[in-house]
């Protein structure tokens, strides 16, 4: 595996390549979740390249950026254990100048949900991963379920700009107790991990009514409450996957998402019905 830092001796290793690149990009600290994509992404392609970085423009003032988990040892020997090409880690500097163009996510669905609380994040996302695109230039990229509206607006930019990209999207891992795996979990203490699994309690409620013939978006947004009711939800919605309100549940388009605080941690979660 190469550890490439520096962007023109990246793309003078991909330059020589006629071969299938697929792209894992990650901020690190990674764990099965990656490991999954990774993994997708080795079976599907030629050539692997995973990047970690610490995107600055997408976290908001206040934000975990400066104590985000870092640990490129231990990511290194996963990607070497996965059978990565090339691993790129570059730096900040690398990436961003003073005073450059920058890209705009569309207002109705980034503005929503993880936009509403973190107003600019999706402009940081879309900014970062178009850079990272442009520098691999990759056959397939790779993104997890996880961060749904991360991936539709993904999905949105590539088709906006005419890029020539497959996005593939992947599933939740989650750990044992069914906890979505998450950089962040590392914040989380053992009594907080408890209090985190209501998340996935939530979801499952919610699956239930469903599988039980509630289509009611409000009725099952109800009982979704009730289990989370000592926490502090920051949102429980359910919308298409496209991020468009629906009347009522659909089938096969339709997403429940949920974001809760615990102590201070954050936490994301989503089902695809
Ligand atoms: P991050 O390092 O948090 O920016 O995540 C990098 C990629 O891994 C994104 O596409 C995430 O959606 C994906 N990812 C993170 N956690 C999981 C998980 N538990 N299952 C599947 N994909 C994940």
């Amino acid at each position: 595996m190469k550890i490439i830092k520096d962007i023109q001796e990246l793309k003078q290793e991909l330059k020589l390549t006629s071969e299938s690149i697929g792209f894992v990009p990650t901020m690190g600290a990674l764990h099965e979740g990656h490991i999954s994509l990774i993994k997708q992404a080795r079976d599907e392609n030629e050539l692997v390249v995973v990047s970690i970085f610490v995107n600055p423009t997408q976290f908001l003032q206040g934000e975990d950026f400066s104590s985000y988990p870092s640990k490129d040892l231990a990511d290194t020997k996963i990607c070497e254990l996965a059978k990565v090409d090339i691993l790129f880690m570059p730096d900040t500097n690398t990436i961003y100048k003073k005073d450059e163009l920058s890209v705009k996510a569309p207002q109705k669905r980034s503005y929503i949900l993880e936009g509403f609380g973190r107003p600019g994040h999706f402009d940081g996302v879309l900014q970062i991963v178009l850079k990272l695109f442009n520098i691999v230039r990759p056959t397939n990229a790779y993104f997890g379920k996880k961060d749904a509206q991360q991936l539709s607006l993904i999905k949105q930019m590539v088709s906006d700009l005419f890029m020539d990209i497959n996005i593939i999207e992947c599933e939740i891992i989650r750990d044992d107790d069914g906890l979505a795996l998450s950089s962040r979990n590392t914040y989380l203490g053992s009594d907080e991990k408890k209090l985190a699994l209501n998340i996935v309690k939530s979801l499952r409620v919610a699956t239930q009514e469903v599988m039980t013939g509630t289509q009611d978006i409000e009725k099952i947004k109800k009982s979704m409450e009730i289990v989370l009711k000592d926490m502090d939800i920051e949102y429980i919605e359910i919308l298409s996957r496209d991020f468009k309100k629906l009347e009522n549940i659909e089938l096969k388009n339709s997403i429940i998402l949920v974001a809760i605080r615990v102590g201070t941690t954050r936490l994301i979660d989503n089902i695809w019905i």
